[in-house]
């Protein structure tokens, strides 16, 4: 009867070790998915927000020194929506660029040569679909020619690095300056401010 009883007591407790090395192989499972996950929607957002820029020598957030590139070396360089809009004038369709609804503070430079364009104070909400703010960084930040397509009589906005397009500029804007800066995102790329 002794034995019987001890026989049921080791059976039940190698029973109860097996199903507590097993709960904590899967407890280590589970930490390893978590871990990989983590790491990958961290590279996801990093991606999100940062472009590669290996294959642009003339990339540079700290040369100011314009530049003179030929039409064909930017449609090598360039990704083709930022190329279809930078050089070829196009416009992304409202509400799908990826900073229109964007209020991190930060700064948003030229995604095509690095140059730094507007501080995220200057960003406002705008009903117009596209990023606009109501002042550039600086003078030299941007320049502007004026632009009679499409039936209309507008001010393009073009970086004053590179001379890509990157919108126009409107007299609806809010105070101080009464401007809007109606930018497409593909054209831009953010840098949040470190914290
Ligand atoms: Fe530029």
């Amino acid at each position: 009867m002794y034995t019987e009883n001890h026989c049921t007591v080791s059976i039940v407790y190698s029973d109860h070790l097996q199903i507590s090395m097993l709960m904590r192989k899967l407890n280590i499972i589970s930490a390893i998915c978590c871990m990989l996950l983590f790491t990958q929607c961290t590279n996801a957002q990093n991606k999100q927000t940062m472009t590669d820029h290996t294959n642009n020598p003339h990339y540079s957030r700290t040369d100011t020194a314009h530049l003179k590139v030929s039409d064909a070396e930017w449609k090598k360089i360039l990704p083709a929506d930022v190329y279809n809009v930078a050089r070829n004038k196009g416009t992304e369709y409202a509400f799908t660029g990826k900073y229109y609804k964007t209020d991190t503070k930060g700064m948003y430079y030229c995604a095509v040569c690095g140059n730094p364009l507007f501080k995220s104070d200057a960003k406002f909400a705008s009903s117009c679909g596209w990023p606009s703010f109501f002042e550039a960084l600086g003078p030299g930040s941007v320049r502007y020619e004026d632009d009679n397509t499409h039936g209309m009589r507008r001010t393009e906005v073009l970086c004053g690095r590179c001379d890509s397009h990157l919108g126009h500029i409107f007299d609806d804007g809010p105070p101080p300056t009464n401007q809007r800066f109606c930018m497409n995102s593909v054209v831009l790329e953010f840098e949040p401010d470190k914290k």
